[in-house]
């Protein structure tokens, strides 16, 4: 492969075969991934993403460019699974400073285990997790469960597209930020990236592509600038790119909120928190050092398949 210069990019979304990247200058191009580069480097492009790609010497006009490295990335939202995997669809997006995910307070109903795999993965990626809980012209007060849920992340806003309620307030937490943001279908993720970004134009209330298994599914992410400053990634759901792996030991030991530095302090190694005589979770939830609503959030993923 006999290049031209090199020129860096941001990425913008990723397909199975070729990735779109915005160049220093403006231009959005096509590029491919070429075999060599990423087994070299087991990493392949995700949104948000660095690059350096370069074309062909002596390629035509409308020539795809190709991947050459991804930058080194200053943080990333990884889906929690095994270590040894392929990294390909463990990343979701990377170079991003928060993750926001989008609920619905009634149609469909809160779903706690779609945010409580987000939860634990903002968490082991140490990022600051913002939950939108959207559709609030439809009740008159939150629920108690909800709101004893929402009461431990980091921030949370209630809003409305509807009404436009909240919908400021979540412009302050976005601008100047690259966020990552993912909603279940339904949740009213599209109507609110219309109304944050004006000329995404997502269609709201359409039925997602099919699977070859008859479920909806969002297969790519992608980027866009917000008018007031700062990106958001649009992510498909943790589940929706695969099953969420993790071994239940590794869950118990490494459950956000549970153990300060991964020093395990319950009697037994392989405590899992549920009955176990001397066990340290349990006594940190009596005394209401560790809150109700995360020791429901680490049962509910446990006894979900993981
Ligand atoms: P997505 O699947 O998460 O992208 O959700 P959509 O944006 O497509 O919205 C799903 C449905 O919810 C559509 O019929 C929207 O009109 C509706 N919807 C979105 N936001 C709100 C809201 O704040 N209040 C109410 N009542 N309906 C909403
Ligand atoms: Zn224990």
């Amino acid at each position: 492969f006999e290049a031209d210069e090199a020129v860096e990019g941001l990425v913008l979304e990723v397909h199975r075969r070729t990735f779109v990247v915005r160049l220093e200058n403006g231009d959005v191009v096509n590029a491919i991934y070429r075999a060599a580069v990423v087994t070299e480097l087991k990493e392949f492009p995700v949104v948000g993403d660095q690059v350096l790609i370069a074309r062909e010497k002596k390629a035509e006009e409308n020539a795809p460019y190709s991947l050459l490295r991804v930058l080194p990335r200053r943080s990333a939202l990884v889906r929690p699974g095994p270590k040894d995997k392929s990294r390909r669809e463990l990343v979701l997006a990377s170079n991003i400073d928060q993750v926001v995910v989008v609920s619905s307070v009634a149609e469909p109903p809160f779903n706690y285990g779609f945010a409580d795999r987000f939860l634990l993965a903002a968490n082991l990626c140490r990022l600051p997790l913002v939950m939108v809980l959207n559709k609030t012209d439809l009740v008159e007060s939150i629920p108690q469960d909800v709101k004893d849920f929402i009461s431990i992340v980091d921030k949370f806003i209630c809003v409305s597209c509807k009404s436009g309620a909240g919908l400021d307030e979540l412009r302050a937490v976005l601008r100047g930020k690259c966020s990552v943001l993912s909603g279940k279908s339904g949740v009213g993720k599209s109507s609110i990236v219309n109304a944050l970004v004006p000329d995404a134009a997502l269609n709201v209330g359409e039925v997602r592509e099919l699977d070859g298994k008859g479920r909806h599914t969002t297969t790519s992410s992608s980027l866009f600038d917000l008018p007031f400053g700062g990106r958001i990634i649009d992510t498909p759901g943790i589940r929706e790119l695969g099953v969420f792996e993790m071994d239940a030991h590794d869950l118990a030991r490494s459950f956000p909120g549970f153990f300060r530095d991964e020093f395990f302090t319950c009697k037994y190694n392989d405590c899992m928190h549920i009955n176990e005589p001397g066990c340290d979770v349990l006594a940190r939830v009596e005394s209401g050092e560790i809150p109700l609503a995360r020791y429901k959030s680490y049962l509910r993923i446990l006894n979900s398949e993981l």
